[in-house]
């Protein structure tokens, strides 16, 4: 039965490429038979390694794969973030860069499909997230009214489909309460100063405060952002929270 139902499904894909040829968001060509709907084998190679040791706080690569995890990098030793761990499924760079600027800047919804499938081979990510109230980070209404939606969202809401028996729920508990001036030009220790007080936490939505919360948003670049969500919660009495990003920038 399984068979019949991988058959049908390449036969439909086969008809949609037909249709509508998926184009590789680096190169711009059709890319019928990729691991990856919008990224063709060429292109992957773009794609930077993910597998090097890890900071489990910040998620950050601290080294290849032959070294071990640290709980703690010296920059979380020296100033940690307010959630307790964090994952990513990729490191952003190349055609992960495209993906994940395409979703947030140009509507490139379809994308999704692929940024499911990183999260998908992401090793350990399933129990990472098991039980737990994704959280995604909110944009204030003003930025929101430019875009057709919250890519933060989207994120979350491809990490259900990704593990449909992680047993997660997304849940909308904050809102930003002021604009904050881009990050993209700022440093650490500004990132963090112009992230300070942005964000509120949502009384209304009924979630136990011993659930465990993992933020989500698209990229994280320092903790800077996720970190003052964090804390946001903490100061309304949530005590367990982690956080995931799709992609870390290093
Ligand atoms: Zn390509
Ligand atoms: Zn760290």
């Amino acid at each position: 039965m399984g068979n019949i139902k991988a058959d049908l499904k390449s036969a439909l894909d086969c008809v949609l490429d037909f249709v509508a040829p998926r184009y590789c968001v680096c190169c711009g060509e059709v890319n019928p038979c990729g691991k990856y709907k919008y990224i063709c084998p060429e292109c992957e190679e773009t794609i930077p390694p993910s597998n090097g040791a890890k900071c489990l706080v910040c998620a950050e690569i601290i080294g290849d794969a032959s070294h071990a995890n640290v709980i703690g990098c010296p920059h979380c030793r020296e100033n940690p973030p307010h959630f307790g761990r964090s994952m990513a499924s990729t490191v952003f760079g190349g055609a992960i860069r495209k993906l994940v600027t395409g979703l947030k800047y140009n509507s490139s919804v379809h994308y999704l499909s692929d940024i499911t499938e990183f999260m998908r081979e992401t090793p350990n990510l399933e129990a990472f997230l098991l039980d737990a109230v994704l959280v995604p980070v909110p944009l204030h209404y003003t930025r929101r009214l430019k875009r057709p939606y919250n890519q933060s969202e989207l994120i979350a809401n491809c990490l259900l489909k990704a593990f449909p028996k992680s047993n997660c729920i997304v849940a909308k508990l904050l809102k930003r309460t002021r604009h904050t001036e881009t990050q993209t030009r700022l440093g650490k220790f500004e990132r963090a100063k112009n992230m300070k007080n942005a964000f509120a936490y949502k009384q209304s939505i009924p979630i136990s405060h011993t659930t465990r919360i993992v933020l989500v948003d698209d990229v994280m670049t320092t903790t800077a952002t996720l970190s003052e969500c964090a804390n946001t919660l903490k100061k309304n009495g949530f005590t367990s929270i982690d956080a995931y990003a799709f992609s870390r920038r290093l």
